[in-house]
């Protein structure tokens, strides 16, 4: 038997206006190469300057996940030359980092809850970008310099599944936070999964593979489950030490398998030193302040939506999981109505529609302050839970939204008048005087058959809640 071990380095790009060392503007879709200057063009005596907005934002995701946040952090330069960096190096913080020590908890395989720590998180700029048209390549030099704050977990995921959640909470912190757009398709999140086995028992850690260029949460399960494979193969067939060396690969999607790319550089051949164009990054008051201000985080909504509200832990934590999904809730309950019932509806009727069409909360036509007022006519028993559903239906359908013209045009409405109900129950009791008379002697559970020929009677628009009380008092 073996065991997973699983480590992710993750690049987020943060969302700040300007470059990290220039004032370049970050924005795509641009002429290539217009947003470049003498210092993200590496032109010699340029000086890089560094982005405070950036800075704070590091920060900001420090303190939102209870890390060290150095007062003092420094520069680097690591030495590689590739196409799309004009300077040869790239400025990254590799002795002292700006963040170090963070925890972020998921839920592990066990269902317990399970810390992973990160072991440091540091500012870097990111490359350009190569194109490859025929024989000739280009390079577009629009994101040289960007932003990116590296977020290094320490080895302690056991399986893909934890990694996929480890991921899956990173992404939603950052995205709650403001500080990335953490698109993974447009590489605004990408991730670097290392992976290694080792026998059950072992002390010693295997031997890691990093995999590069995985850009959607199913595929970091797929490349690693892929990866586990070929390593448990190569061990059980006892070419671990000739097949299994630390090298990058790539995992290919279409054919769902990781494949060779290169021998991983040690440290040494990046030759990393401090930068001598940059100053020691000190932290000021000012900037802790600034990003010490931190919204309520998927943890603590968790929390507070078991707690105050008393939903269900899972549901909880569905609806927290996406920043915009916990927005559309609050925004629910702002329309006076229990929070089950916003819960409940968000969740497995509004999602689950959504999701048929493969569409995400932030597609919703059927907008909260819609999807309030319909779970409200339930409440106070203008429809009943099926009538509202035949309701969203309808809207998704047709694109319609006015509750109270599609509960008309669907004869939805419920007849809650006692005068009305108590007619249709008389006429029923009337008709089976038999069956009144055995109930009364004792079979009790005709009261059901009582509710159904009136429900019948009404073609389901009384108000079951009112039958069930007028009948108990007229048989009692
Ligand atoms: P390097 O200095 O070569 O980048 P690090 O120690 O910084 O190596 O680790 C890089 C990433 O690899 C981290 O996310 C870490 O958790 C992970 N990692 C390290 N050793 C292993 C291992 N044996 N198996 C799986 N992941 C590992
Ligand atoms: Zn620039
Ligand atoms: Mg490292």
């Amino acid at each position: 038997m073996f065991e997973v071990v699983i480590g992710l380095e993750v690049h987020v790009q943060l969302n700040t206006k300007s470059k990290l060392f220039c004032s370049c503007a970050t924005s795509f879709a641009q002429l290539q190469n217009s947003n470049t200057c003498p210092v993200c063009l590496a032109l010699p005596g340029a000086l890089p300057v560094v982005n405070k907005e950036a800075v704070i934002k590091a920060m900001r995701f420090g303190y939102a996940i209870d890390a060290d946040v150095n007062e003092t952090s420094v520069f680097d330069r690591k030495s590689y030359f590739y196409p799309d960096s004009p300077m040869a190096y790239q400025i990254t913080q590799f002795y002292k980092p700006i963040l170090q020590n963070g925890k972020i908890k998921i839920t592990a395989d066990s269902g317990e809850e399970k810390i992973v720590t990160i072991s440091e998180a540091h500012l870097e700029a990111d490359a350009g970008k190569s194109m490859h048209e025929g024989s000739i390549s280009k390079v577009d030099l629009n994101r040289a310099g960007t932003p990116l704050l590296e977020i290094v977990s320490a080895p302690d995921m056991r399986s893909s599944d934890e990694a996929v959640e480890y991921l899956k909470k990173l992404h939603s912190i950052v995205r709650y936070l403001d500080i990335s757009d953490a698109n993974m398709q447009e590489g605004s999140f990408r991730c670097d999964v290392n992976v290694s086995i080792r026998p059950k028992g072992q002390k010693e850690f295997g031997t890691r593979v990093e995999i590069k260029n995985i850009n959607s949460f199913k595929f970091v399960k797929q490349a690693i489950e892929y990866e586990v494979e070929r390593q448990i193969e190569a061990y059980e067939d006892g070419v671990y030490e000739e097949e299994i060396w630390q090298e990058t690969r790539l995992f290919d999607s279409q054919k769902g398998e990781t494949k060779s790319m290169r021998g991983k550089e040690d440290s040494a051949d990046y030759r990393y030193f401090p930068d001598p164009d940059l100053r020691p990054l000190k932290v000021t008051q000012d900037m802790i302040e600034k990003a010490k201000e931190i919204p309520e985080l998927p943890d603590q909504k968790v929390q507070r939506y078991t707690q105050e509200l008393k939903l269900k832990k899972y549901d909880a934590e569905v609806i927290t999981a996406q920043k915009e999904l916990a927005q559309y809730f609050e925004e629910l309950l702002e329309c006076k109505i229990e929070p089950k019932n916003a819960s409940t509806w968000l969740i497995n009727e509004l999602l689950g529609r959504l999701n048929k069409e493969g569409l995400d909360i932030t597609q919703s036509k059927v907008s909260a302050r819609v999807l309030g007022e319909l779970i409200s006519k339930i409440e106070d028993g203008t429809i009943s839970g099926k009538g509202a559903k035949d309701v969203l239906d309808f809207m998704m359908e047709n694109e319609q939204f006015d509750v109270n013209e599609i509960i008309e045009k669907l004869g939805l409405k419920q007849v809650s008048d006692d005068g009305a109900i108590l007619a249709m129950i008389d006429e029923i009791l009337a008709k089976n005087e038999d069956k009144v008379a055995e109930y009364k002697s004792g079979k009790e559970k005709l009261f059901g058959f009582f509710v159904g020929q009136v429900m019948k009677a009404s073609r389901g628009s009384a108000n079951p809640q009112k039958v069930n009380q007028l009948l108990k008092e007229r048989l009692s």
